[in-house]
C-alpha cells in the first residue's frame, strides 16, 4: 500500500481486472496535496505510476494546464510530461483542450485538460427513508441523479439491499447508453462500517448487524458490474464537503450530517479521519430511550424525527415515508418560512440542542469550521446563526479562535456525491489501474 492510502479495498474490487480501488482522496486534495503520495523506493513501474497520477491530480486542482506548466509544477522534463499525458490520454482520462496563448513564444501549444467523457464514479447512499445515487464523471460534474422514498428500518437488509441493487443497475444502464465506464460504486450507509470488508457492523436506525453489504450488492448486480466499496454517510459527506470547499487553504473541518441518525467526520490536515457515533452522546435533556439502547442520545434530540414529531402531527403528510424527502422538507421549509409558530418553535428546540452537541466538538476538536449537512442544511437559515451565536458566547476569552458554522450548500445527496467521489479516488492515486479507452475519439477541439 503507498503512503496516503486507505486500505478501503471493497469485497469483490479488483477482482475483474477492473481498478483497485485504495482511497487517499483527501490526502492529496487541494493545491498542496499535488506532491503527496510518493513512494520511498520507487522502482520504474511505480514511479511511472505516481507521476501519471501527480500529473491528473494536478489537473483535477489547477484546471487545464500546458505540458510546460505540468512539468514545472511537477519538476519534470517536459519530454517525460509529453509521454505521461498521451498515456492518460490513451486511457480517457485527459483530453486536449483549448490552445495555450498565454506567455508563450513560438507556436502555441495545447492546454491539457481532465476529460469527462469516459470514466464515472456511483455513489449509491442508503438513508433510513431513501435511496439516492449519483454518478460523477472525472471532472466531477454530475450526470445521473436519482432518489427513491423508502422506508428501510421496514425492510430486511436483503430486500433493502435489493432496491438498491435495482437503483444502481438502473443508473449503470444510463453510464453505458453514455458509453461511458463506471469505475466503482460506492454503497454509503448509516453506522459503523467496516470498509474492508465490505460490512456494516451496526447500523442503529436500520436495525442492521453485520451486515454483508457490498458482496450482496456486488451479487445482485452481477459479474461485470464495477467494484463495490462501502462508507459511512458522514465520511462521504464530509468528503464531498471537503473537495468542494471554495478555499484550497481549509485544510481542517467538521461536518455534522442531521437525517434519523445524526453523524460526524472530521477533515484534519487534509485528511479523512473516521466518523465516530456522535448521535449517540448523552445530550438529550429529556433523556429518551435510543435505537441504540441507550437513553438521552443526541439524535433522540436533534434527529429528523425528533424535529418532525415536534413540528406536525402524526397524520401530518410531512411523516409519510413515502413521499420524497425533500419535498416534505420543502413543505416544513414554506411553513417556516411564512411564520407558522409550531414548525419555528420545533426549530428553535433543535437549533439549541444542535449547539449543546456542536460545543462539545468544538472543544474538543477545535475546527475552524463545522458545515452542517442532511437536514440541518435544509433549515440552515433557522439553524446557523444560533448555532454560532451559542459557540461565540461561550468561547472562554473573546480573543479565541472562532469556530464559524455554516450549512452545507451540496443538498440531500452530498453523501452519495462523496461516495461518487470515493469511488473515483482511486484513479487520482494510480491512473494506471484504468484500462485503455476503447476507440477513443479523437476531439481535440
Ligand atoms: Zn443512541
Amino acid at each position: 500500500m503507498r503512503p496516503g492510502q486507505r486500505g478501503t479495498t471493497g469485497a469483490g474490487a479488483g477482482t475483474n481486472g477492473r481498478t483497485r480501488l485504495g482511497t487517499a482522496p483527501v490526502a492529496t486534495g487541494g493545491a498542496a496535496g499535488i506532491m503527496a503520495g510518493y513512494p520511498e523506493a520507487a522502482d520504474k513501474a511505480s514511479l511511472r505510476r505516481t507521476n501519471l497520477g501527480v500529473m491528473l491530480r494536478h489537473l483535477r486542482d489547477s484546471g487545464p494546464q500546458s505540458r510546460t506548466q505540468l512539468a514545472t509544477a511537477a519538476g519534470l522534463p517536459k519530454a517525460t510530461v509529453s509521454v505521461l499525458v498521451a498515456d492518460l490520454i490513451e486511457r480517457g482520462l485527459v483530453r486536449e483542450g483549448e490552445l495555450d496563448r498565454a506567455g508563450s513564444i513560438g507556436r502555441p501549444h495545447r492546454m491539457v485538460e481532465l476529460d469527462g467523457r469516459w470514466i464515472c464514479g456511483v455513489g449509491a447512499e442508503i438513508g433510513a427513508d431513501h435511496i439516492t445515487v449519483l454518478v460523477l464523471d472525472l471532472r466531477g460534474t454530475i450526470i445521473h441523479e436519482d432518489r427513491r422514498a423508502l422506508d428501510i428500518p421496514a425492510l430486511t437488509p436483503q430486500a433493502a439491499l435489493r432496491e438498491v441493487a435495482d437503483l444502481v443497475a438502473d443508473c449503470l444502464s444510463t453510464v453505458a447508453e453514455r458509453d461511458m465506464y463506471a469505475i466503482g460504486v460506492t454503497l454509503v450507509t448509516q453506522g459503523s462500517v467496516d470498509a474492508a470488508s465490505g460490512t456494516v457492523a451496526v447500523a442503529t436506525n436500520f436495525g442492521w448487524r453485520g451486515v454483508k453489504a457490498a458482496q450482496e450488492l456486488r451479487t445482485r448486480l452481477g459479474r461485470d458490474a464495477p467494484p463495490v466499496l462501502v462508507e459511512n454517510d458522514a465520511e462521504s459527506g464530509a468528503l464531498a464537503e471537503y473537495l468542494a470547499s471554495p478555499s484550497p487553504d481549509v485544510r481542517e473541518l467538521v461536518y455534522v450530517t442531521g437525517g434519523i441518525g445524526v453523524g460526524g467526520a472530521s477533515i484534519s490536515g487534509g485528511k479523512l479521519l473516521r466518523g465516530s457515533e456522535i448521535g449517540h452522546m448523552k445530550l438529550d435533556r429529556l433523556d429518551r430511550p435510543c435505537p441504540c439502547g441507550r437513553t438521552g442520545c443526541w439524535e433522540v434530540a436533534v434527529g429528523l424525527q425528533a424535529f418532525l414529531d415536534a413540528a406536525a402531527d402524526p397524520s401530518d403528510r410531512v411523516h409519510d415515508l413515502s413521499v420524497d424527502l425533500a419535498e416534505r422538507l420543502g413543505d416544513l421549509l414554506d411553513r417556516a418560512d411564512a411564520g407558522e409558530p409550531r414548525t419555528l418553535a420545533a426549530l428553535a428546540t433543535v437549533a439549541d440542542d444542535l449547539a449543546l452537541g456542536l460545543g462539545i466538538l468544538a472543544d474538543v476538536l477545535n475546527p475552524p469550521r463545522i458545515v452542517l449537512g442532511g437536514y440541518f442544511a435544509v433549515f440552515g437559515r433557522y439553524l446557523v446563526d444560533t448555532a454560532q451565536q451559542i459557540l461565540d458566547d461561550r468561547r472562554i476569552t473573546p480573543t479565541a479562535a472562532r469556530v464559524i458554522v455554516t450549512a452545507s450548500a451540496l443538498g440531500l445527496s452530498n453523501a452519495a456525491r462523496g461516495g461518487a467521489q470515493l469511488a473515483l479516488a482511486g484513479i487520482f492515486q494510480d491512473p494506471s489501474d484504468v484500462p485503455v479507452r476503447p476507440e477513443p475519439e479523437d476531439d481535440a477541439s
